[in-house]
């Protein structure tokens, strides 16, 4: 029987990665990113436990937590000028969190995604099917397509498709795009900067305004600092008809 030379090494090369892969695996065991104890994820299931999930609704400005008419009118007493209420569940000084978010951002890591919106779902319950309820559309906030390009993903969208999919909202991607790339806002020191940097940079879609008026749109982020970005999707969403407006943030940097 022939083998061509082909099949040949190829087959070889496959025993000999595999054989690396296991001898790799015997030398160093995968620890969790977080503890250092050898886990079988990156991060332990120990340390995804200890991650407290806040399933309150806040005012976007000063972070008060909001009554429930509040919650009802979509805006906060507070702060009247802001156009609506923010969920923001985990707490990015938590270094769970951080090293998690940190690792999706720049190393890639999809099942983390998974894994912290898994986490999120279980702490929220109640309050996850109220927020995305019968008229609500998921949009993530948007990233610059060359940025996207070298990252291959973009992190909102993937915190998005997940609650699209496990609450049956269409997910729409389409409508908001980054129209210029701006300075990463942790480069800057000041809210007046951030809020400045982001000013004209996000911008609606003009044929998909139709799949937004009269429904609540639901804006997916990873962090929230200043909220600079997400307040310049919520002009374009308000201007686009949407109903009521909801920021959703996977975590926050300030308490
Ligand atoms: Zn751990
Ligand atoms: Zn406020």
């Amino acid at each position: 029987m022939f083998i061509s030379a082909e099949k040949f090494f190829t087959g070889a090369r496959r025993v000999l990665s595999t054989g690396r892969g296991l001898l790799t695996l015997m030398l160093f065991p995968p620890i969790c990113e977080v503890c250092g104890r050898e886990a079988k994820k990156t991060i332990c299931e120990e340390c995804l436990m200890g991650i407290e999930v806040f399933p309150f609704a806040y005012c976007p400005q000063c972070y008060k937590k909001l009554t429930e008419e509040e919650v009802f009118r979509g805006r906060p007493r507070c702060h009247k000028e802001e156009q609506a209420i923010l969920y923001s569940p985990l707490d990015f000084q938590e270094r769970t969190v951080r090293e998690i978010i940190h690792t999706l951002k720049y190393q890639g890591g999809r099942g983390h995604a998974e894994r912290l919106m898994a986490l999120i779902e279980a702490g929220m319950r109640e309050e996850l099917p109220q927020i995305v309820g019968k008229e609500g559309v998921i949009i993530p906030v948007p990233m610059h397509f060359v940025k996207k390009i070298r990252r291959g993903y973009n992190q909102a969208e993937l915190f998005a498709e997940k609650l699209g999919k496990n609450y049956g909202a269409p997910i729409i991607k389409q409508f908001l795009k980054k129209v210029r790339e701006t300075r990463p806002q942790a480069e800057l020191l000041n809210r007046e900067e951030r809020l400045m940097n982001m000013v004209g940079a996000i911008s609606g879609q003009e044929k998909y305004k139709g799949m937004i008026a009269g429904k609540t749109a639901i804006i997916v982020d990873d962090v929230y600092t200043t909220g600079a970005t997400m307040r310049e999707c919520v002009k374009e969403l308000k201007k686009a008809g949407a109903k009521k407006v909801i920021l959703f943030s996977i975590a926050r940097s300030r308490s």
